[in-house]
Order: C-alpha cells, then sequence, then structure tokens
C-alpha cells in the first residue's frame, strides 16, 4: 500500500452557520468558493473539494429554523 505521509489530515472545523461557503482556505487546497448546507439531522458535512469536515455547532442546530 502506498500512503503519502504528507497528505494533509482531514480538517474539522466547527461553524456557527448551517451555510458555510468553502474555498479550501486558499493555497494548495484552495479551490472555487461553493456552498455547503449541513443537514440538521447530520449535523456536518463534508467539502467534496477538500474533504473538510464542517461540524455545526450546538448553537447553530438550534438557531435552525424549524420546517
Ligand atoms: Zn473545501
Amino acid at each position: 500500500m502506498s500512503h503519502d505521509p504528507t497528505f494533509p489530515v482531514t480538517e474539522t472545523v466547527t461553524v456557527e452557520s448551517l451555510t458555510v461557503v468553502c474555498d479550501g482556505g486558499g493555497g494548495a487546497l484552495g479551490h472555487p468558493a461553493i456552498y455547503l448546507h449541513i443537514k440538521p439531522a447530520i449535523g456536518k458535512v463534508c467539502c467534496p473539494y477538500c474533504s473538510r469536515s464542517y461540524v455545526a455547532s450546538p448553537q447553530a442546530l438550534t438557531a435552525a429554523p424549524a420546517h
């Protein structure tokens, strides 16, 4: 098995909103800015570009509008 030891670990970012804009943070992992929507039932979303995990804070989940 080949595994590049320099491959970045997946970052987990706690956010205060259920809508996240991810652009990879610039640099080598940068990508065009996209909107990610966190489903309250799941509580997190993974960016398909840079594989960062965005986790909604309990506050963000509480503030989610009830549908
Ligand atoms: Zn991203």
